[in-house]
């Protein structure tokens, strides 16, 4: 193997994008991957879609990033959703553009994308090794080396620079287990602490195990923080599990759930946002009478999912067995409510492992924003979820892992030339 410039760390999307595009700058480059094969966490994006960025202005992606989106200027100006879609279409991946900008692969397969990226690095002559990344390894204060392994079993990766890009904390079943929080740490950097985001939330409300699997299309979720103050309300799917709530629309409010721990938050599901009130009641009021002599649990049926029915008319209070035409004006006004107003307690977040993004990581303050280099460790760079970056839902985590990775890649490509490289391992 021809000794590296460049050794990359990780194998996702702003490992592999870091390696295409120092190596599309001339420089010896070598990506190690401790999953057998690249771009594992990719292929469960979008469930198994990919929803590879969002199609909208970097004004926009800022605006989906609610942390540390600043520090990604320089490099959302650089690298725009659109030079990703041109990216990925001159490697012959043809792209579509969905509801809310999201943009996917015309054949809605993530591995597509993989396989673009995989076969790029191949022409690029990049060097793909399989095996964890234990330590970087300095000289005079500069990264010489990377090592791989442990003990006796430890291989010397001799470098000019590397790339730390290994992810955050979630799914680690894919290969992203904090490693490089680890090594960004033991260099000398802040790691700010990992919180989970874009995550399922748990309840105390034992009613959310009873619909287990109960999933609610078209429903408006809104969130109260604890003063009241609404900080999250879109329209969605939704599901209940054993645990909770779970499903697009609550993951992309956990985003704005800030921390379980200082504040404490509210959610309420209007179950007919179609219809207003008054509309809502005309409809009670019809098939009420439609049903006047049937069971209120049965005429329920006409107005709600089977599993929802027992916990709307236990929290109003009405028995299952009353008949429809004794039902009183008030139960009628409080079932109306509970249409509108489908309390659910939250208690936190689930796991961080079982978060679609980990957010926290290395501190943003400590890396140069136009080439990702550390501030701290020269020849040392950062990309991708690794970073203290995290955005919305819509392809703009994504996003930030492409820009972030080719700040990168080309930054340590650079970097190699202002140096001679005298360095040696
Ligand atoms: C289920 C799911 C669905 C998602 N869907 C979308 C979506 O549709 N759109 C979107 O924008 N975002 C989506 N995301 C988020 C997105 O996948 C991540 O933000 C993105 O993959 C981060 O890229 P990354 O390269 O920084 O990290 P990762 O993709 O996590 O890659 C890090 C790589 O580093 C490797 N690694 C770790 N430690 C070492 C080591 N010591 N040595 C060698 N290799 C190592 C890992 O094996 C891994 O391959 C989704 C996430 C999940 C979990």
């Amino acid at each position: 193997m021809n000794r590296p410039d460049i050794v990359v760390v990780g194998g996702g999307a702003a490992g592999m994008m870091a390696a295409v595009c120092a190596a599309r700058q001339g420089a010896a480059v070598t990506l190690i991957e401790r999953n057998r094969k690249v771009g594992r966490k990719l292929y469960i994006t979008g469930k198994g879609r990919c929803n590879v960025t969002n199609h909208c202005s970097p004004e926009e992606v800022r605006a989906n990033i609610p942390r540390n989106a600043r520090f990604l200027y320089s490099a959302l100006e650089h690298t725009p959703p659109a030079w990703v879609e041109e990216f990925f279409e001159s490697l012959g991946v043809k792209l579509k553009v969905e509801r809310g900008n999201r943009v996917f692969p015309a054949s809605d397969k993530s591995a597509d994308i993989i396989d673009a990226l995989f076969f790029e690095l191949k022409r690029l002559r990049v060097t793909i090794v399989n095996g964890r990344t234990s330590s970087i390894c300095l000289r005079d204060g500069g990264v010489c080396g990377v090592e791989m392994g442990e003990g006796t079993g430890l291989t010397g990766f001799p470098c000019k620079a590397a790339v730390l890009a290994t992810g955050g904390l979630s799914y680690p079943a894919t290969g992203s287990t904090g490693d490089g929080h680890r090594l960004a740490a033991e260099l000398g950097h802040t790691v700010v602490d990992s919180r989970p985001s874009l995550v399922p939330l748990e309840s105390p409300d034992p009613f959310c195990a009873r619909m287990q699997g109960l999933a609610l299309k078209n429903v408006v979720l809104t969130v109260k923080n604890g003063k009241k103050k609404t900080v999250f309300q879109e329209q969605g799917e939704l599901l209940f599990t054993h645990f909770g709530l779970s499903g697009p629309l609550v993951l992309s409010a956990s985003a704005h759930m800030g921390d379980f721990e200082k504040e404490s938050y509210t959610c309420a599901i209007d179950l007919k946002p179609a219809l207003d009130e008054a509309a809502l009641d005309a409809r009670l009021v019809r098939e009420l009478s439609a049903g006047a002599n049937r069971d209120m649990d049965n005429v329920m049926g006409t107005l709600a999912p089977r599993l929802l029915v027992p916990v709307l008319l236990e929290r109003v209070g009405i028995p299952g067995n009353k008949k429809a035409h004794d039902l009183t004006k008030q139960e009628r006004r409080r079932l109306l409510e509970l249409f509108k107003c489908f309390p659910v307690a939250v208690s936190g977040p689930r796991p961080i492992e079982e978060a679609i993004i980990t957010s926290g990581g290395v501190k943003v303050s400590e890396v140069d924003p136009k080439t990702m280099q550390s501030k701290r460790v020269p020849g040392l760079f950062f990309a991708g979820e690794l970073l203290d970056v995290d955005a919305y839902t819509g392809g703009f985590n994504l996003q930030i892992a492409w820009a972030t990775g080719r700040a990168a890649g080309e930054g340590a490509a650079a970097y190699l030339g202002e140096n001679d490289g005298s360095k040696q391992f």
